[in-house]
């Protein structure tokens, strides 16, 4: 069975461990005779599976006791909707931002209020993270995004701010270890470093949901996920599922420092062929905010670009051209994506130079 070399932004590789075991088991989950997805939600072996999954999220992040873990639909788009519906209650919402995800978190922060900018990398095509923020009187909260999915910049250190954090981690959770406890509430889907679509991670501090408005839709509030155990309708039982697989997975490979340390080794192979290759290869992000999960670099033309990724698919790279937005070139060498990957990509980069100059 040939593999392609995966570097699809989202959905995106899964270990292959992981698909694995979830093929071995689909028709006959734990001797039941039935598939996990064709059992109640309410059985014990499904109980079983969700309290598991909290339990090692709860684990691998180090999350403190007093934030609860909630399973949500809806993707990241609804979270922007729902943190705004939820928190966005005194005069002011601060959004930083650092592109398209954030603007759109932004967006949906204005059914609820003033929304304005605490920083913005927009002068320079969000090419950066900025460093300075400017908070206002009266602000509900700051929200960040971690990792700029579309440009390839990632905060290193986290700003600290005197109100309260919301932080969208949709393309970086579980890639490096992050302090739980600097954030109010944490969001993330799951497509690309934890599972299929289909489920989002809320990680959220039980004091910060206390403040959150009431007279709010049931399926808008969390409290109706936190305090019914993010059972009180169906959840996605098979994006949680290979949620729990992929946790395993990560168990097993160390945990999060040394998923970091690999990421980290993955990204400079290619981060090395663009600073080596005298302007040939352009990177979008600044050095200092370059990201280990997005890689995102420029030829001298789009048609360049457009031959480049084309050339690339033939050698078997899935995935390598840019967001339809921006344009480019882009490798996202998520969690699953493995290091012989981003090898052979970066040994295709030096040959398709040699081949191009
Ligand atoms: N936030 C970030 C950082 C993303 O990269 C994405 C999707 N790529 C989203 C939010 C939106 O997620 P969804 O498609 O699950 O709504």
């Amino acid at each position: 069975m040939k593999r392609a070399y995966n570097f699809n932004a989202g959905p995106s590789a899964m270990p292959l461990e992981v698909l694995l075991e979830a093929q071995e088991e689909f028709l006959n989950y734990q001797n039941t005779g039935m598939s996990i997805i064709e059992m109640s939600h309410r059985s014990s072996e499904y109980a079983a599976l969700h309290a598991e999954t909290k339990q090692l999220l709860r684990e691998l992040m180090e999350i403190p006791e007093d934030y609860e873990i909630m399973f949500i639909q809806g993707g990241g788009s609804t979270q922007f909707l729902m943190t705004a519906a939820n928190f966005h209650t005194k005069k002011y919402a601060a959004y930083v931002n650092t592109g398209v995800w954030a603007k759109k978190a932004m967006a949906e922060g204005k059914f609820y209020g003033e929304v304005y900018e605490a920083a913005s990398s927009a002068d320079k095509n969000h090419s950066y993270i900025p460093q300075e923020f400017t908070l206002r009187p009266d602000t509900s909260y700051v929200h960040l995004t971690a990792n700029n999915t579309i440009y390839g910049t990632e905060y290193k250190d986290f700003p600290k701010f005197d109100v309260p954090v919301i932080c969208d981690m949709s393309s970086d959770i579980l890639s490096r270890k992050v302090n739980v406890k600097d954030f109010d509430l944490i969001y993330a889907g799951a497509q690309k470093n934890l599972g299929p679509a289909g489920v989002v991670i809320v990680i959220a501090k039980k004091s910060f949901l206390a403040t959150a408005r009431e007279e709010l839709p049931t399926m808008l509030k969390y409290s109706t996920f936190a305090n019914n155990d993010s059972l009180y309708n169906t959840p996605p039982v098979f994006a949680i599922y290979m949620v729990n697989k992929t946790l395993h997975w990560i168990k097993k490979q160390g945990g999060v420092n040394a998923i970091a340390k690999n990421n980290a080794a993955k990204a400079k192979l290619i981060y090395d062929v663009i600073d080596n290759s005298n302007g040939f290869y352009k990177g979008h992000a600044a050095p200092e905010a370059r990201s280990n999960m997005n890689i995102t670099f420029n030829l001298a033309t789009p048609e360049m670009e457009k031959d480049f990724v084309a050339k690339g698919k033939a050698a078997g790279f899935v995935g390598i051209g840019g967001h339809r937005l921006v344009g480019g070139c882009r490798a996202s060498a998520y969690n699953a994506v493995p290091l012989e990957a981003c090898k052979a990509l970066a040994e295709f980069m030096e040959e398709y130079m040699k081949e191009n100059k």
